[in-house]
């Protein structure tokens, strides 16, 4: 965590730092004052289960109270029922101490909207203003906020399972991965009269059995459980359960791309209309929905921008590649819980298995590196000039008849990273070729 003036505290998703080195006590109380000064109002707070998340949580609630706002804290919750609350309650805004996937010793504070979505990127920016110019808002002694309680489960969970009408009983197995998760999926799946199973479901900061990030290399346990349960699903959470994804009733990996695929294809084939995600999202979802009569838009890279291009055209369904779901209807943000539900009545209307399901979408191959690239302005400024057709919302994203091209200059580090899509490996590599050409040409 590097912070030196506006546009370097915040990233993509809030703010992130190993905890009590670069994410300090005292880093977290000045958000709380960040938020409080900007917002007023009730807070609401919740927390993962890392083992740093209550210190900065609590750090967090007493500068909320110092600039005169209550705070409502919910404490451990998934980031999607934090952000259900605030959004059904009147609450001003919301506060989630989460590093979601990323290893133990981070954490993060990211900040929420009174309507449940993250905060847009102009809203980091002014929180990064105040943050830096430490000018809050501080109360008067007798006018300091009060510290309220309360919970999210129940509200989240039952908006989840009302939003869905099963036929069948599905056998299922969850891997809460110590995080968020246990104390809202196991409740999800008895709602929904799953027969189920879960591992790793009690809440463990340590993560001393994987990884929170639900990569396919670490959810080998969960591919053994789906196969020995006789599952239909299997569903593993990152750390915070904003994202979830899948195995199949042969206990295979499905990939993130096809789930984001077929979601979007249920929602265009019931409400028409748009689908929105980032540039550097597999071409299947753009496939699916253009057969289905729907129409996708791409955004720059992050959550935050996918929920806002949802919010202002009205979208169906929007998402990212590595399982983070929106459904608009229930909440503007990625949320693991619902996407399970979602799964679940897909295959109950369509009579289907997951790996049934999966292989309808079209297969392509992806290849992802990155090139050194000191001159980051100059790159994309030719880049816009030698290719005037292709999509510049973040880098470069050149469509070809069989795949596409994106090239995009990191934000933090002096590369550029390229991403080649094709119908085949050999495909994916001449596109992938032709980018690190394109890119050594362009900067010599
Ligand atoms: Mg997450």
């Amino acid at each position: 965590m590097r912070v030196g003036g506006v546009g370097t505290l915040f990233g993509t998703n809030g703010v992130r730092g190993i905890a009590n080195e670069e994410l300090t006590a005292e880093v977290a109380l000045d958000l709380g004052r960040t938020i409080a000064t900007l917002k007023g109002g009730k807070i609401a707070i919740a927390c993962d289960t890392r083992i740093s998340s209550s210190m900065l949580k609590c750090s967090v609630a007493a500068g909320i109270m110092s600039c005169g706002s209550d705070v409502v804290d919910l404490g451990i919750a998934p980031t999607p029922a934090l952000q259900f609350y605030v959004k059904n309650t009147n609450c001003s805004a919301g506060v989630i101490v989460t590093a979601s996937h990323n290893p133990r010793e981070y954490n993060g504070i990211k900040f929420v909207q009174d309507n449940g979505a993250e905060f847009f990127r102009e809203m980091d920016e002014e929180s990064e203003r105040v943050f830096m110019s430490k000018k809050f808002k501080k109360a008067d002694w007798s006018c300091v906020g009060k510290l309220l309680e309360d919970e999210c489960y129940e509200m989240y969970v039952e908006a989840i399972v009302d939003s869905v009408d099963l036929d069948r009983r599905y056998r299922v197995v969850a891997d809460c991965g110590n995080g968020a998760a246990c104390f809202t999926t196991p409740e999800i799946l008895k709602k929904l009269e799953c027969d189920f199973l879960t591992i790793n479901a009690h809440p463990d900061g340590r993560f001393p059995v994987r990884n929170p990030e639900p990569a396919e290399e670490n959810l080998e346990l969960l591919k053994k459980a789906v196969l020995d349960f006789k599952a239909d699903i299997g569903v593993a959470h990152d750390g915070d359960a904003d994202r979830a994804v899948f195995i199949d009733e042969n206990g295979r990996f499905v990939s993130e791309d096809d789930i984001l695929a077929l979601m979007a294809r249920y929602y265009v084939e019931k409400k028409k209309g748009i689908v929105v995600t980032p540039v550097s999202t597999s071409k299947r979802v753009e496939d699916v929905v253009r057969e289905a009569g729907g129409e996708v838009i791409y955004t720059a890279v992050g959550s935050p921008v996918v929920a806002k291009v949802m919010m202002e055209n009205n979208a169906v369904f929007g998402g990212e590649g590595n399982g983070g779901l929106i459904f608009p209807e229930h909440l503007l943000a990625r949320d693991g819980g619902m996407s399970i539900a979602k799964i679940l009545q897909l295959m109950d209307e369509k009579g289907k298995s997951l790996s049934e399901l999966a292989a309808e979408i079209p297969k392509y191959f992806m290849l992802k590196g990155k090139v050194p690239c000191k001159d980051k302005v100059k790159l994309l400024k030719k880049l816009v000039e030698d290719f005037p057709e292709a999509n510049s919302t973040d880098g470069i994203r050149i469509d070809f008849e069989d795949g596409w091209l994106l090239i995009r200059p990191s934000g933090t580090e002096p590369i550029a990273r390229i991403y080649a899509e094709g119908k085949n490996k050999e495909k994916a590599e001449e596109l992938y070729d032709f980018g690190v050409k394109v890119v050594k040409k362009i900067l010599g």
